[in-house]
């Protein structure tokens, strides 16, 4: 059960740090304070206090908030309590918590399942927390925030609102299908509605890829023969040196990555070892990898050595990612230049290199529209809502005296988008049919 203890945790990042921020939530609340800080503060106001263990030994000078729930994030009696970051600090803090009865160390996410658990927050704006905090460039933290702020919730609970609705009013065709005060058949404006609900669904779906490169990075995989100046591209991107490179063929047996940030868009950059046949164990291995690597790609970049005389015809990867052909050391060759289909660069010179970011660019999501955030985030989100079209989409294809049947798939539907926000709505249908049609009367 929720809410019983009281839990408390350091909600700050690492010590040490200026200031500590401890978190406390639940029942106990008032009488740690009291304890702890020498009386109950005004709520909300931050006031300097004394912060002792309850044998009264003097621990730290810092802010105390108070904020009596239901108003608080949790929506239960929270606190925080600002003290000095110094490890040796927040360790007594902590410890005089725990001595206290009915407090116990929060589990991880803990606070969050609280707000859940109370209606203060729904699944899609914990999850927008939970990225907000993860965030690394600026697409995620848009995209986060998005979430957290509830705009993609609007939407959610706009359509299982229309989905239960549309139900309604096929049940109360159900049930008074003999009296007369009821229009007939599933009529043509939940048809028609419902037509636009599928419509609305389908067009958020196209955002999921968006969602999914916004959120998880785009996925960039460097793939040719070795030796043909694969770490050095993934090393020359990264502007350090993280792969080490030979002039042996097969030293990167290992795949390395970078994580760039391109114009706020997080974009992963994987050295693989080269694809070619070998006797070689653990060379083998990398290549096993590498071909994993390619399989799991976003895009790929296929090298082909510019200083070959002959040059090698490059295995394609034959994966499903778009793939840009690369011809490398552009420095040792003259006439070698960029094509449509191979560009050609150096690391030794940086030739190409501001084309080839370009061409990566070219990949990433395209967002101009103000609602360019409002897309899903996770597969969870998606399949949920794929799962909720063909449910509608079997209740318009249903026979038009099949209500039972239409009213089912209606439910389904309707249950799979309330799964996303978990906030599934099954108590509410009469209510809606009682203000729609005068049943009563
Ligand atoms: P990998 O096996 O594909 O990872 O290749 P490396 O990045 O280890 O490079 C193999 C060799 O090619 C090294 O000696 C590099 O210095 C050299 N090399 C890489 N890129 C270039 C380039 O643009 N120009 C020239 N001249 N040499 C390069
Ligand atoms: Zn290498």
């Amino acid at each position: 059960m929720v809410g019983t203890d009281t839990i408390f945790a350091l909600s700050s990042g690492g010590l040490p740090s200026g200031v500590a921020v401890i978190r406390i939530s639940g029942p106990g609340c008032r009488e740690t304070l009291v304890t702890m800080s020498g009386g109950l503060p005004p709520p909300r106001l931050a006031t300097l206090r004394s912060i002792r263990d309850r044998n009264g030994s003097f621990l730290d000078q810092g802010l105390v908030i108070f904020f009596p729930g239901p108003a608080s994030f949790t929506g239960e009696d929270t606190a925080e309590l600002h003290i000095h970051g110094g490890r040796a600090t927040v360790r007594a803090v902590l410890q005089a918590l725990a001595s206290l009865p009915g407090l116990r160390a929060a589990e991880a996410g803990e606070f969050s399942r609280r707000a859940f658990h109370n209606g203060k927050l729904d699944l899609v704006e914990i999850e927008g927390l939970a990225d907000i905090v993860a965030a690394q460039t600026e697409m995620q933290r848009r995209l986060a925030l998005e979430h957290a702020a509830g705009g993609v919730s609007e939407l959610y609970e706009n359509w299982t609102r229309r989905l239960t609705h549309a139900r309604a009013m096929i049940e109360a065709e159900l049930d008074f299908a003999d009296e007369e005060d009821v229009p007939g058949a599933i009529g043509q404006t939940i048809r028609a509605d419902l037509h636009a609900v599928i419509d609305e669904i389908e067009c958020h779906l196209q955002g999921a890829r968006a969602g999914e490169i916004i959120r998880d990075g785009l996925t960039v995989v460097i793939t040719g023969p070795p030796n043909v100046g694969k770490s050095s591209l993934l090393n020359y991107l990264a502007r350090r040196d993280v792969a080490i490179v030979t002039d042996i063929p097969g030293t990167t047996r290992d795949i390395v990555s970078v994580d760039l940030d391109l114009d706020g868009f997080a974009v992963r950059i994987l050295d693989t070892a080269g694809i070619r046949d070998t006797a070689e164990l653990v060379e083998q291995e990398g290549i096993r990898r590498a071909r994993t690597a390619v399989a799991n790609a976003d895009l790929v970049l296929a090298l082909q050595d510019g200083a070959e005389v002959r040059v090698p015809s490059v295995p394609m990867p034959n994966g499903a990612a778009p793939v840009i052909r690369v011809v490398t050391k552009a420095d040792l060759l003259g006439d070698i230049s960029s094509t449509p289909d191979a560009l050609a660069i150096s690391t030794k010179t940086g030739a190409g290199m501001n084309e080839l970011l370009d061409r990566i660019r070219a990949h990433l999501p395209q967002l101009s529209e103000a609602t360019a955030f409002a897309v899903p985030s996770r597969e969870r989100h998606n399949e949920a809502l794929r799962t909720a079209l063909h449910a509608i989409d079997e209740a318009l294809r249903l026979p038009g005296d099949e209500l039972e049947l239409q009213a089912e798939s209606l439910r389904r539907a309707a249950h799979a988008i309330g799964r996303i926000t978990g906030q599934v709505d099954v108590e509410n249908l009469l209510d809606i049919v009682f203000s729609e049609f005068c049943i009563g009367k």
